[in-house]
């Protein structure tokens, strides 16, 4: 989970359009909703961070036929189908991403596939005061709650065991030539545009020896 900043307005007009149509033509997922979220959340599911083929118009505030928040543009999230579902109604106590920033000093994100445990991912709180953020957040990349769920969470833990490799080259490409390019690739994989930042992040953090930490301002939002 990272920063994102919610283009203001934003569709509000559009949905408040919506919002006073009856109930058989309201609709909240409408091009322009679905657009904006996607270009301020650079097309990532925002519990994840994962980019997805099917995603959801997520209410952080579930709506249960509420109009307000149904229609509220600040209520409105990017999600994945997967985080989605295991969100659903519940977790009603997690951090907003689009007013809390630098999430990654409040969050521990952890990745260890070399250690022979079932349970590869680790969210752990530093100061999140939040309990409904960590438990969401291991919950989709380690749920075994039903089959499907379980196939879910593995092909995510599976994207981030790729993604974290990738991450691996390209440090290892700008150690080996510190060209302006390079350093761009690598600032790319660590801003809140990339999938996983939070977890490269923590790369980095724990062993700051083996990672080219002198860019400045590297680690923006
Ligand atoms: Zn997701």
């Amino acid at each position: 989970m990272m920063h994102f900043t919610r283009t203001q307005p934003g569709p509000t007009q559009a949905l408040l359009d919506q919002k006073g149509k009856d109930d058989t033509n309201k609709r909240y997922d409408i091009p322009g909703v679905r657009t904006q979220l996607a270009d301020d959340f650079f097309e990532k599911c925002y519990i994840c961070s994962s980019e997805s083929t099917s995603m959801r118009i997520e209410h952080f505030r579930p709506h249960q036929g509420n109009r307000d928040l149904m229609f509220d543009w600040n209520n409105l999230f990017y999600a994945c189908e997967h985080c989605n579902s295991l969100k659903s109604d519940g977790y009603k106590g997690l951090l907003d991403c689009t007013k809390t920033t630098k999430i990654d000093d409040k969050i521990e994100f952890n990745y260890r596939p070399a250690k022979p445990i079932r349970q590869k991912v680790n969210i752990t709180d530093i100061d999140s005061k939040s309990p409904d953020t960590i438990e969401l957040i291991q919950v989709v990349f380690s749920t075994n709650s039903t089959p499907t769920k379980r196939m879910g969470a593995k092909s995510l833990e599976k994207k981030l065991g790729i993604a974290l490799r990738n991450f691996q080259t390209v440090v290892e490409q700008y150690q080996s030539k510190q060209s302006p390019a390079n350093e761009a690739l690598l600032r790319l994989e660590v801003n809140n545009q990339s999938e996983f930042a939070a977890f490269k992040r923590w790369k980095v953090k724990q062993a700051p020896q083996n990672y080219p930490v002198q860019l400045p301002g590297w680690f923006v939002n």
